[in-house]
């Protein structure tokens, strides 16, 4: 049994007051939640996070990496740098950073590596625009899009990595994919993997993102291959947040 991951993505959100707020909501409210619970803020803030959590149960990563691990690259952060603070995941290839950053699926390949090489679990963002889906070529599009992360680093690199289906055209629009939509990306992603190694595809998390919230989440999560969730807005108020995770730990558990 997958255990259920809730990760939630503050964007470039928060300032150090409304994160003191906003964690000490989640470190009561998650006490005792079934799904692993984690939250990934702003670079600046990883410190001040890391520490206050650090006799939670609940877990710390970053939004981006850099491919490399130090020199010359004004304004990047390290893999190493990120283990250092504490942090044991990383997203990678979020939509909003392949679209405004232009991130290609050859650098996120790159930094998928550098940060397993590092230490970090690497949570690979694959998701189609409106266009795409409207066009029938959703599944050739994510397909593309972990191919070239499977080609890179190999399958094994899957055993420390998760997947995080996401919608572009779900992401922050309030327009959640269906429960239908997502099992059917879910599972392709799945049989990907599975082409390459099956133990491996079995334990792989695929979370869903795009607009969850703690009313479509049970129906999102009751999903067999919605493994939990990549929430962005939702994510930035503790009550909401702490449903959305305890209903991921529900649904995996029955
Ligand atoms: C995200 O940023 O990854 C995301 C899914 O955002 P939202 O939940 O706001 O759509």
């Amino acid at each position: 049994m997958r255990r259920a991951l809730v990760a939630g993505n503050w964007k470039m959100n928060g300032s150090s007051e409304s994160i003191r707020t906003l964690l000490s909501g989640l470190v009561s409210g998650c006490q005792a939640t079934v799904a692993e619970v984690l939250v990934c803020p702003p670079s600046v803030y990883l410190a001040q996070v890391t520490q206050t959590l650090q006799e939670s149960p609940i877990a710390v990563g970053a939004q981006n990496v850099s491919e490399h691990s130090a020199g010359a690259y004004t304004g990047e952060v390290a893999p190493g740098m990120l283990i250092d603070l504490g942090c044991q995941y990383v997203i990678l290839g979020h939509s909003e950073r392949r679209a405004l950053y232009g991130e290609t699926d050859q650098q996120v390949a790159a930094k998928f590596s550098a940060a397993l090489e590092a230490g970090l679990k690497p949570i690979l963002c694959v998701g189609e625009t409106l266009e795409q889906r409207e066009q029938g070529v959703t599944l050739q599009v994510i397909g593309t899009q972990l191919q070239a992360v499977i080609d890179h680093c190999g399958i094994a690199a899957f055993a420390d990595a998760v997947i995080a289906y996401e919608p572009v055209w779900a992401i922050g629009t309030g327009k959640t994919a269906t429960a239908e939509q997502a099992q059917e990306v879910h599972l392709a992603i799945r049989q990907q993997l599975s082409q390459a190694d099956k133990s491996i595809a079995e334990g792989c998390r695929i979370l869903y993102g795009g607009s969850v919230n703690a009313a479509n989440a049970a129906e999102l999560f009751a999903k067999p291959d919605v493994d939990g969730g990549l929430v962005g807005g939702a994510s930035l108020k503790a009550d909401e947040f702490i449903t959305i995770c305890q209903v991921a730990g529900e649904e995996k558990t029955v």
